[in-house]
């Protein structure tokens, strides 16, 4: 049944239709289990024609960056996960204005930036995210967020009708934005070149390779920083002694309380295990339940902030 589908839409497709693909190669923390469906458009047609597809055999549907912000489960996921890679990632410079498909990664945008001599996208370095993910979770530091320079976003319904955003109309919060909440899909955004803040982008590396496990798979800060509290998600979980604490591969990383990296082996059930102990632990000790920022892939679905 999945092959025939699967050949009928690569039939429909110039980009790369794979069945069963693990998803554990396609993420960050190196976790996940295969997805029945999962495409590589080679163009905004190609996703057009997907989502098409998806509509038709009534499949559900997840759309994929640099998968460093999720977790899949063991299980994998029954419907199509759709990748947006580089085949839909070039930047081009207009005017006064960059403008980068989602596919494109932050590092491409940011060397991009550099290459016109301008360092003012440099906030962004060292976060291993895609263009449209960014868009998606508003990526960025304490001092910056991707909506400090977007102008424009153009993203596509479920129903294949564009839409163009201007920045102001995106709903950005922290780490959230209109795109997670209506499940647009982002094709494309503009950022603004000239008037952002110059950043030293070494400084800033150096600073992440002190304070975050790199090198070790992790799906960056799996919580949100909670508001009001005076300690962000890290503090109040290491405070909790928590740091180190391990369930089967995976492990709160003795580096940064805020990241769960897979040791080896881990399994999503590991790591749901040290997410549930973390919120319980430091709900019981300080009263503060902490939300998600990990997007939590179930079998058939996507959750967030929960
Ligand atoms: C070592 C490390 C350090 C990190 N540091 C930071 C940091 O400093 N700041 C920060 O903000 N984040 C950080 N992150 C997290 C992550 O890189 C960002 O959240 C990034 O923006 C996610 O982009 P992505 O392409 O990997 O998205 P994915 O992980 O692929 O997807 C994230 C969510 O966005 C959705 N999505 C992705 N692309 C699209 C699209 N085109 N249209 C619609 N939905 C889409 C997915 O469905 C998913 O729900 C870090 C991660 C790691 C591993």
């Amino acid at each position: 049944m999945e092959e025939k589908l699967a050949s009928e839409l690569q039939r429909r497709l110039r980009g790369v239709v794979k069945t069963r693909e693990p998803l554990a190669r396609h993420t960050s923390l190196r976790i996940g289990g295969p997805a029945d469906y999962f495409v590589v458009p080679a163009s905004v047609e190609d996703l057009l024609e997907t989502l098409a597809f998806i509509r038709e055999h009534g499949l559900p549907w997840l759309v994929l960056g640099n998968g460093t912000n999720v977790l899949f489960l063991d299980e994998g996921y029954r419907g199509v996960i759709i990748k947006l890679g580089p085949k839909l990632g070039t930047i081009q410079t207009l005017q006064n204005s960059v403008c980068a498909q989602a596919g494109a990664s932050l590092a491409a945008l940011v060397s991009h930036v550099r290459s016109l001599g301008l360092r003012e996208f440099d906030f962004l370095v060292g976060i291993p995210g895609s263009v449209g993910g960014a868009l998606v979770m508003n990526a960025g530091i304490p001092e910056g967020t991707v909506s400090d320079i977007v102008t424009r976003v153009k993203a596509l319904t479920f129903d294949g009708k564009f839409i163009t955003l201007k920045g102001d109309e995106c709903q950005f919060g922290y780490r959230s934005s209109r795109f997670q909440h209506e499940r647009l899909i982002v094709i494309e955004g503009e950022f603004a070149l000239g008037r952002g803040r110059v950043w030293d982008g070494e400084e800033l590396l150096r600073r992440r390779r002190e304070r975050q496990p790199l090198g070790v798979p992790s799906p960056g800060c799996v919580f949100r920083n909670p508001v009001g509290v005076g300690a962000t998600a890290g503090q109040l979980i290491d405070q909790a002694g928590l740091k180190g604490y391990r369930v089967g591969g995976a492990r709160i990383s003795p580096k940064h309380a805020n990241f769960i990296v897979n040791e080896g082996g881990a399994t999503s059930h590991d790591v749901l295990q040290l997410i549930d102990i973390a919120r319980s632990v430091v709900l019981k000790y300080y009263g503060v339940e902490l939300k998600l920022e990990l997007a939590v892939v179930g079998t058939c679905g996507v959750q967030y902030s929960s």
